[in-house]
């Protein structure tokens, strides 16, 4: 890499850093540009783990980050090259602490990890699928250890769980309690694999020990890390007895939690266990206001709520697709962003493709969904029972295939273009009131989604 790209890429670096929490920094601040051409950039990152972990959360930060510095860049490509001294090390513990954090940096103090100052409870949208966790997570900022403990919040990625636990290290702090400690799972296990190898087990038990407060997330990485697992066991314990508090963030419950020992489980379910659901439209389109309005990106509601009305099950990724948007079109100079533009700029993005069904498979899904058959649907009959899945299906293909309007009429008997437009025009404004036919169309795109 020449000296300009140094520089350049350096800033992208100090760019990226502004988005990201720290620790999903840290996982990719070594990464480096390997080689530019034409419209592709390869960046080389110091595992799997990192790719992975930038294809699946940060591509959007890292494509507009990067195409400030150069312009022309369409596309990004990744190589791995691992850190040579990792080959000198043969625990594997130690090997996986290794390549998934290299950022120990003082590993005999047990110190909490920087908190991203967004995540404090101000910021957390309450809606119906996180509301217990909500609720939970705050009840125990207040009177440590003495009403629940431990917390155990669970639920899948990108729902907001280490938005909620870092909120509860913020509330805390704000409260003046003393020796919180937010870590990660990963970093648990490093110092414990670290003060093996140097010989300095003791000291990091007593500074552990010594902590007031608890916060450990993502426990399903020590599934089967024995050792490690061992120390926590002992950790808990200690603090338990001492009224110390302790909240811990999984990706699953307890029970699924296969290679984490039976003791540790049930230490783990002695507390309060509360859960995080997908976010339901209402909750990301609030969450996606609330973005909107911080961020400044003023785009307008009818896109907003196109982004909102996609199932997206993850909300870093929910979050990913409004920067997508807003970025773009600032990049292109765009004042009046559409509801097509959206589509166009995030149409590798959305949970579902809009390529993926063909109207056959639709009119079928829909046509079983009512009792009815594929044929009818096609037929002239004007009954009810045909009718609302008929433009129910139109509705479907309309939205999740790129065919033209004539070409869905041919899907349906020969139907003209404007019979089609008026299929779809109608169930898309009644499912804005009516709630019956909206979570109808919602259980087939489910059934679809199953489907494929
Ligand atoms: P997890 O730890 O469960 O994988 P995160 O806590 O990292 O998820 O959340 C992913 C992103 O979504 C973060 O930017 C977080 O601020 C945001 N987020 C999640 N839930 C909410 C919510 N209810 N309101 C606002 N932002 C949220
Ligand atoms: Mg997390």
């Amino acid at each position: 890499m020449n000296q300009q790209f140094n520089e350049q890429w350096s800033s992208i670096l100090k760019d990226i850093k502004k988005e990201l929490v720290p620790t999903s920094y840290y996982a990719v601040k070594d990464s480096k540009i390997h080689a530019i051409q034409s419209n592709t950039m390869t960046i080389s990152v110091v595992s799997e783990f990192v790719r992975n972990k930038i294809m699946d959360a940060f591509m959007p930060v890292f494509l507009f980050t990067i195409k400030k510095q150069f312009p022309t860049i369409e596309n990004i490509e990744f190589v791995v090259e691992e850190p040579k001294e990792k080959n000198s090390v043969p625990d594997t513990d130690y090997n996986q602490a290794y390549e998934r954090t290299s950022y120990l940096s003082n590993p005999e103090s047990v110190e909490s990890l920087p908190l991203n100052p967004r995540y404090i409870f101000d910021n957390f949208i309450v809606g119906s699928n996180n509301q217990l966790a909500y609720a939970g997570c705050k009840s125990i900022t207040s009177d440590l250890g003495k009403v629940y403990n431990p917390l155990f919040l669970y639920g899948g990625v990108g729902l907001g769980k280490t938005h909620l636990l870092q909120a509860i290290a913020h509330e805390c702090n704000k409260n003046g309690n003393k020796n919180i400690v937010y870590i990660t799972s990963e970093q648990f296990l490093n110092q414990v694999v670290h003060s093996i190898q140097v010989n300095t087990v003791d000291k990091f038990r007593e500074n552990i020990r010594r902590v007031d407060y608890l916060i450990i997330d993502d426990i399903q990485f020590l599934v089967g890390k024995e050792r490690t697992q061992e120390e926590l066991f002992h950790t808990f314990n200690a603090l338990y007895d001492q009224k110390k508090q302790i909240a811990i963030s999984s990706d699953r419950p307890q029970n699924e939690l296969k290679g984490i020992q039976e003791r540790l489980i049930s230490r783990f379910s002695m507390g309060l266990t509360v859960d995080i659901y997908p976010p339901d439209y209402e909750t990301r389109l609030a969450i996606l206001r609330n973005k909107d309005k911080s961020e400044q990106y003023d785009l307008p509601d009818d896109v907003l709520d196109f982004i909102a009305s996609q199932k997206f099950n993850n909300i870093r990724q929910l979050e990913g697709s409004l920067i997508r948007v807003a970025s773009y079109s600032s990049m292109q100079n765009i004042e009046n962003v559409t509801v097509e533009f959206a589509k166009e700029t995030l149409k590798n993005f959305l949970p579902m493709s809009y390529k993926k069904f063909t109207p056959e498979e639709i009119k079928v899904i829909v046509a079983d969904f009512y009792n009815t058959k594929p044929q009818m649907l096609e037929s002239k009959r004007r009954s009810k029972d045909v009718t609302v899945p008929r433009q129910v299906a139109i509705y479907l293909i309309r939205e999740m295939t790129n065919y033209s309007l004539p070409v869905i009429g041919r899907y349906f008997g020969g139907r003209d273009h404007s019979t089609i437009i008026h299929s779809y025009e109608k169930i898309k404004g009644e499912m804005k009131t009516d709630m019956k036919l909206k979570n109808e169309v919602e259980e087939i795109i489910k059934k679809l989604q199953y489907s494929s």
